[in-house]
């Protein structure tokens, strides 16, 4: 049988309804207890990535790493941090968009080079991975895993003769994608690097004197980091002894940081580039409620992590906000899934009803996002038995109709539901009463930013990509999107 420490192990796919991230990255540069700081931080960057987790510690110019398949408690253990130790730190937690789900593709990556080690963690995805593979195999490098993320380490270990400040913006000038990097060298060095749209968040910290890196602020006030700033889009940061030195990097002509971020992706006690992430999601929710009244006895999320929105929702329409359904928090990913004449099961054992609660009702329900819609059908129909009068539904984003090209796992047109259906026949199909989205102008609107349109991707909504990969998905910007 395989287990998580079999190179074959596959993690068990479920047929989830909502798109899941693809990694969380952090980093610290020289702290005594930096193997135990980098796993509270991986601990409150779970959210981003639940297939592996890692941690590579520089000592005494070696890089030593654990890492293992499953949740960061299920990783490590006390002696796995007590023998990693202090020094410099990074880490990473993963969910796979590209690679497969194998403990061979976990990272941190650590690779030896000319007697030197180096290690990175990413979180993104390099659009240009296929044709920079095929360079590098042709050149002789031999890979070790099936993702995309090695192959920053290949291209920086050509370029370290010229220096390690040339050999990192030499690197990053041949990727094109999403890229939030953390990296750790021989010497000790932490490194932060973001692409030149900004597209994944990273934000530097400080603590107790040493610079901290993380995904998301949620994991500074964990190990109660300062938080200090957002990276710069295109920027590199070096944290050394001397402190943390930046090197501005190519940027983009605007930003294109991934709005659903904010919708669904980050943690609500995040901030990121100076916007709390549940206040924005409770003004998308006000925001929804403008463009989309509708008489109800009460508002609910659907399930739990539509909350912040609906409360928005509330606030706005004056209609109170129940918990009219309640999730089960110890589901874990060995839950064996239902035979198909139990499949009823699988949805009741994650969320059941409040009977008292819902009974003679009319509803909103106000969902995060519907991608898949493999659950929401069941969902509302159970709500139907239950007695529910009237179901409206509420979606606190546009409806996805293109895919994710830039680090999220759906990446193909054929996995959204809204790409095949219009808002009306998805009413039907999900056996509504009533069923809007909130429109993009309302979400940037909302999102309270200045030029919204200057600082958010937003692709999946309107197919107008900011990084081009493929001529088609271009083409259908300019016939769907705009
Ligand atoms: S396409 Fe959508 S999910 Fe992907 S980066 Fe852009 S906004 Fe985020």
């Amino acid at each position: 049988m395989a287990t998580d420490t079999d190179p074959n192990f596959q993690f068990p796919v479920s047929n989830f309804n909502h798109p899941r991230e693809a990694c969380g990255v952090f980093g610290i540069y020289g702290h005594p207890e930096a193997a135990q700081i980098t796993y509270f931080g991986l601990y409150a960057l779970q959210h981003r990535g639940q297939e592996s987790a890692g941690i590579a510690v520089h000592q005494d110019r070696r890089i030593h790493a654990h890492k293992g398949m499953g949740l960061v408690p299920d990783v490590f253990d006390a002696a796995h941090l007590a023998e990693l130790g202090g020094g410099s730190a990074i880490g990473h937690v993963r969910y796979s968009t590209t690679g497969g789900s194998i403990l061979v593709n976990a990272q941190p990556f650590v690779v030896q080079h000319r007697g030197r080690f180096y290690a990175v963690g990413h979180n993104g995805n390099l659009v240009n991975a296929h044709i920079l593979r095929a360079e590098l195999e042709a050149a002789g490098s031999i890979f070790q895993t099936t993702g995309d993320s090695e192959i920053f380490l290949h291209l920086l270990v050509r370029n370290l003769d010229k220096g390690l400040d040339p050999a990192l913006r030499e690197t990053v000038a041949r990727l094109r994608g999403a890229y939030s990097f953390v990296a750790l060298t021989s010497r000790g060095e932490v490194i932060g690097i973001k692409d030149p749209n900004g597209f994944r968040p990273l934000c530097v910290g400080r603590l107790n004197g040493s610079f901290v890196l993380a995904s998301e602020s949620c994991a500074l006030d964990l190990i109660q980091a300062e938080y200090v700033r957002e990276v710069a889009p295109g920027e590199i940061v070096i944290i050394d002894e001397n402190g943390l030195r930046s090197i501005p990097g190519p940027r983009a002509d605007h930003e294109s940081l991934c709005i659903f971020e904010y919708i669904y992706f980050a943690r609500p006690d995040s901030t990121i580039r100076d916007a709390n992430v549940y206040l924005m999601r409770k003004a998308f929710g006000r925001q929804l409620a403008l463009e989309s009244p509708v008489p109800a006895d009460l508002v609910m999320p659907f399930p739990d992590s539509g909350v912040y929105a609906a409360i928005g929702y509330s606030e706005a329409s004056g209609i109170p906000f129940e918990m009219g359904m309640i999730r089960n928090h110890y589901v874990g990913r060995t839950f064996i899934q239902p035979t198909q004449s139990m499949r009823d099961f699988g949805v009741r054992v994650k969320l059941n009803p409040v009977k008292e609660v819902l009974r003679g009702k009319d509803i909103i329900i106000v969902e995060d996002s519907i991608i898949r819609g493999t659950t929401a059908r069941t969902r509302v129909r159970t709500l139907r038995e239950l007695g529910v009068k009237k179901v409206h539904m509420r979606i606190s984003c546009p409806p996805h109709r293109f895919p994710c090209h830039y680090g999220i796992d759906f990446s193909t047109r054929g996995e959204l539901i809204a790409a095949g259906k219009s808002v009306s026949e998805l009413k039907d199909h999900l056996g509504l009463d009533s069923l809007h989205y909130l429109s993009i102008e309302g979400m940037l609107a909302a999102s309270g930013v200045d030029q919204p349109d200057q600082v958010f991707c937003k692709a999946c909504f309107d197919g107008c990509y900011p990084v081009d990969f493929d001529a088609d998905l271009t083409k259908d910007c300019m016939e769907i999107g705009q």
